[in-house]
């Protein structure tokens, strides 16, 4: 639930920033992303008005076809947010604070115990001191509640009373925002996205330390089938919601797999695979401008996320490889999947390009030697660039 207040036209968005921890960014560039950031992220909910005082962002709908509920759900996704709540404008004198903070909380005092109001005054021009606005209040309440007790220490519901330059605002307790550091502040890098649940969390992980992204997917057509394709293209979109809007490169991947199992020993199949998959990759990003690439291996799941596997993996690639799971148990990872919401598209069962020629028993241990004697078989380049020429690219 994003609110548990009535809303009314009346009724703004009033958004904290995270706090600002690097050091080289500075605190403009950093709000400048964030705004626009959630531009992109209200696109479609209706008209509004930014405004920004004291450190808060005021989102205020200006027609009445603003969507509130989708405005919050969307607002929760935004990294670089810290907390956020809705509020009710009022007139700035008591009668109207007064009733409109009743007609607000109806709800939640009807089905709370216990009630505190705060006030804070940045008129300090208006009528009525903090600690008389929360005296006043109060009393007001308890005569229209009269089940409810007030409790300063832990209250049920917490009613806050704003009085500042252009208004009077009623909001209750914040909820936590999506944390993190807005998208785009940290960079840009390339997502390897398979059809799996690691991946888009890995996605979702970085983009939360606020790095944009590029997706890549490798395919094996006929081996894999379109729905494969359509099932990532899913997954991007549902990323998308926190990452902002991504390109997807589509790396045609049979000719090389057919190669690799012709060629080089069985066993260390998935690893010179693998380490393709890297070569491209690192071709891919640095044209799109990407600084690392991002994978969602943790160590010891499987054959190729052992660290002697890891080593011969990062060898073929040009740039960092960042790997945000490495350190978490697989129902961590589902866990985060369920809460963006990955999950019941990860778990559909159409193949992707790397089960397709996975051998019966992959090397744990690879030889970094061993791993390039096989591959000198190989026409490497060629593969490489035919595979790069055939990349297909689409707008998530
Ligand atoms: P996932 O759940 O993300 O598929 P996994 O546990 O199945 O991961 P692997 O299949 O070994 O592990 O893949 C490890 C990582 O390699 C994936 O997390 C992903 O980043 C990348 N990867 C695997 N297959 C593909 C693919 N077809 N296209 C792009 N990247 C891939
Ligand atoms: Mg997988």
């Amino acid at each position: 639930m994003y609110s548990d207040t009535t809303t009314s036209p009346q009724d703004i968005i009033l958004i904290k920033a995270g706090e600002l921890v690097l050091k080289g960014l500075n605190k403009g560039t950093f709000e400048d992303i964030l705004l626009k950031n959630l531009r992109r992220s209200l696109a479609g909910v209706g008209e509004y008005r930014f405004s920004k005082a004291q450190s808060t962002i005021y989102v205020k709908p200006v027609d009445s076809g603003f969507d509130m509920d989708e405005a919050l759900k969307r607002v929760s996704r935004v990294f670089g947010i810290a907390a956020y709540s809705v509020a009710r404008t009022a007139e700035k004198n008591m009668d109207d604070i007064l009733r409109n903070t009743v007609d607000f909380m109806r709800d939640k005092l009807l089905n709370a115990k216990t009630f505190k109001v705060e006030a804070k005054r940045s008129d300090k021009s208006f009528e009525l001191k903090s600690p008389e606005i929360c005296a006043a209040a109060g009393r007001h309440i308890l005569r229209q509640f009269p089940h409810l007790k007030v409790d300063v220490h832990n209250p049920d519901v917490l009613i806050v009373i704003e009085i500042r330059d252009f208004g009077a605002y009623i909001h209750s307790r914040q909820l936590d925002g999506a944390g993190g550091m807005p998208v785009g502040s940290g960079g840009h890098a390339a997502l390897l996205i398979s059809g799996g649940i690691d991946s888009p969390v890995a996605g979702y992980m970085m983009a939360k330390r606020g790095i944009s992204l590029t997706g890549i997917h490798f395919v094996s057509p006929p081996y894999t089938s379109e729905r494969a394709e359509l099932k990532v293209i899913s997954l991007m979109e549902q990323l998308s919601r926190y990452s902002g809007n991504m390109d997807l490169y589509l790396v045609p991947f049979t000719k090389i797999q057919m190669e690799i199992s012709r060629l080089c020993p069985e066993d260390l199949f998935t690893i010179i695979m693998r380490r393709f998959m890297m070569r491209i990759s690192t071709i891919l990003a640095e044209k799109a401008g990407c600084g690392a690439l991002i994978t969602g291996e943790s160590l010891g799941q499987v054959a190729s996320q052992t660290l002697p596997a890891i080593a011969c993996t990062d060898e073929a690639a040009g740039m960092p490889v960042l790997r945000p799971l490495i350190g978490m148990d697989k129902d961590e990872i589902i866990a985060i999947s369920r809460k963006i919401e990955t999950f019941e598209i990860s778990i559909q069962p159409y193949q992707d390009c790397c089960t397709v020629f996975t051998p019966k028993h992959p090397r744990t241990r690879p030889k970094l030697e061993k791993v390039l004697e096989a591959e000198a078989k190989l026409n490497a380049e060629e593969l490489i660039r035919e595979a790069v020429e055939g990349v297909r690219k689409k707008s998530i």
